[in-house]
C-alpha cells in the first residue's frame, strides 16, 4: 500500500517541523515554499523546552546543540535604573521542564531543520512553488502550485498550511484581517566585543519600561548579541504588508533616552536595526476544514512577547505526527489535532498580549507590578512557566 501523502505549504519553522513529524510516521512530504531561497533573518529565537523536547524526538537537536547556548537565567530588570527585579535560574531547566532552554540563531536552526530534512528519504522540498489554490477531490485535496509562470496540480491526502502571518491557506478558511498591534519590535544582532561587558552575561535579559521593553541575550557561544527592543508606536504600516524595513537609529536613542546608561549603550553599539511592525489577528474558531489544516502563525500568529510562536509552532508539528499516525482517518486524526492544539495555542496568544500591557506599563502601575516580581523569589518565577514550559503538561494538554 503506498503511503499517505501530505501536501505543506510554507518550509518556515513550521512546516519543516511538520514535514519531519509526518515523515516518522510513515507519511510520504511534498513540502512547497514561495521563496526561492530559504533564507532566515540574522536574529536569535528562545526555545523553550515544550518546543526543544520535540525538536529532540524529531532527531534535530542534536544539530544544533553545538551551536546553541543554555543561559544561566532569566534576568528582569527595571528601566529608570536595571536593577534586577527578578531573577529565574536556568540552571535545573531541564531537570524541571524535562528539556533544555536554548537560545538560537535562526538560521542554525534552519540549517539544522533542513539537515534533518535532507536525510529524510521521504521528504520533497521545492522551493519558488507557491500553494495558489485547493479544492476537494476524491478521498483527498487537489492542490495547485505556482511556479513562476507554470502552474501544476498536486494530489495531497491533505494539505498542512505552515504558510506563516499572511497565510494563503488560512485566507482561504476564514475572512478575518491582520492588523497593526501598536507596536513594533527593532532586532539587532552585535559582535559581543562591540557590547558593554555588563551585557554579554549568559542570561536572557528583559528590560520593563514605560511604553517600551528591551530583550537580549547572547548567542552562538556568546560571539554575538541578539538584541530586540519593543516600542509602542503611533505608525500605520500598510495593512497588507507588515514587512520589515531598516530602522533608523535615532527614533530608538529618543525612545530610551530615560533609561539606564548600560541599556542605552547597548543600543547605540548596533550597526544597524530591522523594524518589524508587530501584526495580530484575533483568535481563530478553527484550525482545520476536511482535510485541510493550519499550523503555527498560520493557525495562531502571536505577540511575541512570551518567545512561543515557534515553539507553538513546533508544538503543533509534534501534535500532527502523533494524530496523523494512529489508526484513524485522516479527518478524525485532523479533528484530533485541532483538539488538542487549539485551547492551548489560543491561551498562549491571548497571554502574549496581556504580557505587552504589563510590561509596557508605567506610573503606580508599574511601580507595583516592580514590587510583586521583587516578591515573587526564584522558585515562584519558575511555577509560572510550569504549564508553558512543562515537557508533560505540554503533551497532557493540562493547563
Ligand atoms: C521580534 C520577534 C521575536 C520572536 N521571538 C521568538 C522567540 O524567541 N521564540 C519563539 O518561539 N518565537 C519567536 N517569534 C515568533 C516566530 O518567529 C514565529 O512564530 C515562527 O517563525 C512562525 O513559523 P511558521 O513556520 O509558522 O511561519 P513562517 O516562519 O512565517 O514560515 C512560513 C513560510 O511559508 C512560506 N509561504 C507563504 N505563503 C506561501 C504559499 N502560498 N505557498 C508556499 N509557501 C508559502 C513563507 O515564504 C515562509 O517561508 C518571534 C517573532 C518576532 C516578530
Amino acid at each position: 500500500m503506498n503511503p499517505p501523502h501530505a501536501v505543506i505549504a510554507g518550509a518556515g519553522i513550521g512546516g519543516l517541523s511538520t514535514a519531519l513529524s509526518l515523515a516518522r510516521v510513515g507519511w510520504r512530504v511534498s513540502l512547497y515554499e514561495k521563496a526561492k531561497v530559504l533564507e532566515e533573518s540574522g536574529a536569535g529565537l528562545q526555545l523553550s523546552p515544550n518546543a526543544s523536547a520535540i525538536l529532540r524526538n524529531l532527531g534535530v537537536l542534536e544539530h544544533l546543540t553545538p551551536f546553541a547556548l543554555c543561559p544561566e537565567a532569566i534576568r528582569i530588570r527595571r528601566a529608570r535604573d536595571g536593577a534586577t527585579l527578578a531573577l529565574m535560574p536556568l540552571e535545573s531547566a531541564e531537570k524541571r521542564w524535562g528539556a533544555p532552554y536554548l537560545v538560537v540563531h535562526r538560521a542554525d536552526l534552519q540549517r539544522a531543520l533542513l539537515e534533518t530534512v535532507a536525510r529524510e528519504g521521504s521528504i520533497t522540498l521545492q522551493t519558488g512553488a507557491a500553494v495558489a489554490g485547493f479544492a476537494p477531490s476524491s478521498g483527498g485535496v487537489a492542490v495547485a502550485i505556482a511556479q513562476g509562470a507554470v502552474r501544476l496540480k498536486v494530489a495531497g491526502d491533505c494539505l498542512i498550511g505552515a504558510d506563516g502571518l499572511r497565510s494563503y491557506v488560512r485566507q482561504r478558511l476564514h475572512a478575518d484581517a491582520l492588523r497593526f498591534s501598536g507596536r513594533t519590535a527593532w532586532r539587532a544582532t552585535i559582535e559581543a566585543a562591540r557590547v558593554p561587558v555588563a551585557m554579554r552575561r549568559k542570561e536572557t535579559n528583559l528590560w520593563l519600561g514605560r511604553k517600551a521593553h528591551l530583550v537580549h541575550y547572547p548567542l552562538r557561544g556568546g560571539a554575538i548579541v541578539n538584541v530586540v527592543a519593543i516600542v509602542d508606536e503611533d505608525f500605520h504600516p500598510d495593512e497588507k504588508e507588515f514587512w520589515s524595513s531598516p530602522g533608523e537609529p535615532g527614533f530608538l536613542e529618543a525612545r530610551f533616552v530615560r533609561w539606564d546608561k548600560t541599556a542605552r549603550d547597548l543600543l547605540r553599539a548596533a550597526l544597524a536595526w530591522q523594524k518589524w511592525p508587530l501584526a495580530d489577528r484575533n483568535p481563530a474558531a478553527s484550525f482545520v476544514a476536511g482535510r485541510v489544516a493550519l499550523m503555527g502563525d498560520a493557525a495562531h500568529p502571536m505577540l511575541p512577547f512570551l518567545a512561543q510562536g515557534a515553539a507553538q509552532a513546533i508544538e503543533d508539528a509534534g501534535v500532527l505526527g502523533e494524530v496523523l499516525a494512529r489508526g484513524q482517518t485522516i479527518e478524525a486524526g485532523l479533528l484530533a489535532y485541532q483538539e488538542k492544539r487549539l485551547p492551548r495555542a489560543v491561551r498562549v496568544q491571548r497571554e502574549s498580549r496581556q504580557q505587552a500591557t504589563i510590561y509596557h506599563l508605567g506610573g503606580p502601575a508599574a511601580f507595583l507590578r516592580d514590587a510583586a516580581l521583587r516578591a515573587l523569589g526564584p522558585e515562584k518565577m519558575l511555577a509560572r512557566y510550569d504549564w508553558l514550559y512543562d515537557v508533560h503538561h505540554a503533551k497532557s494538554h493540562q493547563f
